[in-house]
């Protein structure tokens, strides 16, 4: 039998140096709980960044897997398949949208959202060819392609890797006057976390995405959200828009799409923004498949009938509370919506992940001081009730 180190030092020896995962090698899992190769049992508070809203292996997704696994996989978009049509329907019942685009990762869906703006910005808006502008946040994190890591604020995601895609213009997160002032003729939409994820688990003020959106409408500019992290219930909403009720004019999804089993993501907007784009102008070769829309469809199907959007809101609202109550000198600040929670530490917080990780806890480090609490949304107070004492006497030291 091989241990863990076993597994990370061959990883070591292979893989590009691109991660630094935490020293444990995973080999089971079962809702909430993971294995590692020594027979060691964990709570995975991570989820994978929100990718298994649903759980590990959850039985009514693995089983549309299977399914549909045996009888067909891959089409291309060369052909029709009797999936696709099915899931898109139904994601676009559940957000109402008239049109949706599937693609695999949540990076592509970015890039997809950002080629419809742009076009609508030439063909509707009639912004000047090749001028199109987007507006975006500081600290955002929308994903790894060149293009998208050109209006990244973070240095380490840039340097070594231009040149970079232009058009894009970085104002400060949670502040609508600053998006007043960067409008200009040329501004085709506004790309938007409505909580900033990776960012550190970043709430903005209360009103602040209706009044951007409002914005928008004045200016004729599309409202995209990046919901690829705090969407399908993550944050004790179906969307993280939902608490403001805004309807973006374009909602990128990805992540828990999948359930945990496939990369999965999509864009949605309605008829008048999709219609911009033709046969030929954009694709996936993977996009849409068969496989993925089975999955798809059975992911969202136990969200709405497990009923983990409010489940995610009543877990949270109760974990947050209790996490309030934790005192330790080394705690600044405890914050989060739903299951989605940030607890900003004085010191770097890999330390304190690391030590989790020995008391039977995954959680991982984001923005160097904040601890992420982003569980499976099935979650039961019991489990959070025995990761509590745990987190306690780590988090306080
Ligand atoms: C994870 C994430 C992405 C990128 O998704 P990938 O599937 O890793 O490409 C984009 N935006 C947000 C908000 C995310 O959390």
């Amino acid at each position: 039998m091989k241990s863990n180190l076993d597994y990370i030092k061959l990883s070591e020896r292979f893989s590009a140096r691109n991660y630094l995962p935490l020293p444990v090698v995973l080999t089971r899992a079962k809702g909430c709980w993971v294995w590692d190769v020594e027979g060691n049992r964990y709570l995975d508070m991570l989820s994978s960044y929100s990718a298994l809203n649903q759980g590990h292996c959850h039985p009514v997704i693995l089983k549309a897997l299977k399914k549909q696994a045996a009888r067909l996989t891959l089409t291309s978009r060369a052909f029709h398949n009797d999936q696709m049509a099915l899931f898109l329907q139904k994601l676009c019942r559940l957000a109402k949208y008239e049109k949706v685009l599937p693609m695999n990762s949540g990076a592509e869906a970015v890039e997809t959202a950002i080629k419809v703006a742009r076009k609508w910005g030439y063909y509707r808006k009639k912004v000047k060819k090749n001028q199109a502008k987007i507006i975006v946040c500081k600290n955002n994190f929308h994903g790894r392609t060149t293009t998208i890591i050109s209006f990244s604020s973070e240095s380490q995601y840039r340097d070594g890797f231009g040149p970079f895609t232009p058009g894009f213009k970085l104002i400060s997160y949670n502040d609508p006057d600053a998006l007043k002032r960067a409008i200009d003729e040329k501004t085709v939409a506004f790309l938007v976390e409505p909580i900033q994820g990776e960012g550190g688990v970043v709430i903005p003020d209360k009103g602040y995405l209706k009044e951007c959106y409002k914005i928008c409408k004045k200016n004729n500019i599309l409202f995209i959200a990046d919901e690829i992290q705090t969407g399908l219930g993550r944050t004790g909403r179906l969307f993280a828009c939902d608490y403001e009720a805004v309807k973006p004019d374009i909602l990128i999804l990805g992540k828990a799409l999948g359930g945990g089993f496939y990369p999965v993501s999509a864009v949605l907007c309605d008829d008048e923004i999709m219609d911009v784009l033709n046969p030929g102008d954009h694709g996936s070769t993977f996009g849409g498949n068969p496989l993925a829309s089975a999955v798809a469809i059975a992911s969202l199907d136990v969200i709405i009938k497990e009923r983990l959007v409010q489940h995610a809101e009543k877990m949270g609202n109760w974990f947050m509370k209790e996490l309030k109550k934790i005192k330790g000198k080394y705690i600044k600040e405890v914050r989060g919506r739903g299951l989605l929670i940030g607890v900003e530490m004085k010191r770097p917080a890999r330390t304190y992940c690391e030590k989790l990780m020995d008391s039977g806890i995954l959680a991982k480090e984001t923005h160097k001081f904040v601890v992420r609490f982003a569980p499976p949304l099935i979650i039961k107070k019991s489990e959070l009730n025995w990761a509590l004492p745990r987190i306690e006497d780590i988090l306080a030291r």
